[in-house]
């Protein structure tokens, strides 16, 4: 009779292992699933802001982390440049830059993971914000060799990450990430090169008419019309002369600047040739452009230019501007046309606004009626 009992329990013992071993295998399975599916995320993020953007809010959530915070080597401020828009360094941030390796060669002294309950050190370091991380596992993120940041996972259960278990997979995702970042940040550095002007970080000539064949198509799906404007320093070859080439640099950059400011009515800001900027604005008519022009030109003369030993520069500019309207009745889609059209009309008013004094503003209709 007591061996039928003890039969029957132990019985019922391996049914109950039998669950938790079943219930185990299906945690881990949905694990590798949630890994798999990272991995592919992490592969197919075109731009490092959506890598980042993706490790901070849907990997985050779907491992049910306390804290995750990205560590990145940016000597250059390549990085920064590239995560515009996102707030780095303070305390509340999840993203850190560094300036130097130094703070990642004491994390990872043996280029290996560290797990476990976080020192006080990693704590205020690695989760500034969450300081009541109980345990952690910092992944180093490698590449040829080299340190170049550090993703740091923190839980507030103290049984999460332990010292005692092996944390493979999370260390092959960190190399995944790691390789990543270094395609992303090259991809969009070459990007970057090949589109943008280097003196004044504006769009260079070449992207300008990506941007123009863009916006024709945009307006005639829209069917609103749209600005194009060519505005040029007046006499900069005498601030050249008078203050130096340096000091004419600088005053490129700070007129791009200014012009970047606008960057809400403008959509594309270009630099068209040596003190020659091209800019587009959507969405626009002839009279919100002149209205417009006229304002960038009052704000240009009225604003302060310091060269290179802070003397004073005074800056004025010449704006020409074409409207491209697809309600005009001969309007017509030939956009290779369209774009050399609207830009020799917008080189012609400007040319006008110089023939009438410069620090003006003139307009010039672009001729729509040309037939294909
Ligand atoms: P205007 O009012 O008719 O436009 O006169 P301008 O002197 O501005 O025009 P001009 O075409 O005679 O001279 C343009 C000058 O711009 C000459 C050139 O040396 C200078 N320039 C072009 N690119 C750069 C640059 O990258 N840096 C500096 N410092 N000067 C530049
Ligand atoms: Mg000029
Ligand atoms: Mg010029």
């Amino acid at each position: 009779m007591s061996r039928a009992i003890s039969l029957e329990e132990e019985n019922k013992e391996l049914r109950r292992m039998l669950t938790i071993m079943r219930q185990k295998a299906y945690h881990n399975d949905q694990l590798l699933h949630s890994f798999f599916e990272a991995k592919l995320k992490l592969m197919s993020s075109t731009t490092l802001a959506e890598l980042v953007s993706y490790l901070l809010n849907d990997f985050r959530r779907d491992f049910k982390l306390s804290s995750l915070t990205l560590m990145l080597l940016d000597p250059e401020d390549i990085v920064r440049d590239l995560l515009q828009g996102y707030e780095v360094n303070s305390t509340e941030s999840e993203l850190h830059l560094l300036k130097s390796q130094g703070p990642l060669n004491e994390l990872f002294p043996d280029l290996t993971y560290f797990c476990g309950e976080p020192s006080e050190t990693i704590r205020t370091f690695c989760f500034p914000h969450t300081v009541t991380i109980q345990s952690c596992v910092l992944l180093p993120l490698i590449q040829d060799n080299c340190l170049i940041g550090s993703l740091n996972l923190g839980s507030h259960d103290q049984l999460r990450y332990s010292q005692f278990l092996s944390y493979d997979y999370v260390m092959y995702l960190a190399s995944v990430l790691s390789t990543c970042v270094e395609i992303c940040i090259s991809r969009e550095t070459l990007v970057r090169l090949s589109s943008i002007d280097s003196l004044t970080t504006t769009a260079n000539r070449r992207s300008f008419n990506e941007h123009l064949s863009r916006e024709i198509n945009r307006c005639q799906r829209s069917n609103e019309p749209f600005v194009c404007m060519m505005l040029d320093i007046d006499h900069f070859k005498s601030i050249n002369d008078r203050f130096g080439h340096l000091s004419g640099d600088q005053v490129l950059r700070a007129v791009a600047h200014l012009l970047k400011e606008k960057r809400r009515i403008l959509d594309c800001v270009a630099r068209y040739g040596g003190e020659e900027f091209a800019l587009l604005l959507p969405s626009c008519s002839l009279d919100t452009g002149l209205r417009l022009a006229e304002e960038l030109r009052r704000t240009i003369s009225e604003t302060p230019f310091y060269g290179q030993e802070g003397e004073s520069i005074q800056v004025t500019c010449s704006i020409g501007l074409t409207v491209c309207d697809p309600k005009h009745p001969q309007y017509y889609r030939d956009v290779e046309k369209l774009k050399s059209n609207l830009i020799s009309s917008a080189d012609q008013a400007l040319y006008r606004s110089k023939h009438n004094g410069r620090n003006c503003v003139h307009h010039q209709p672009c001729p729509m009626l040309i037939s294909p």
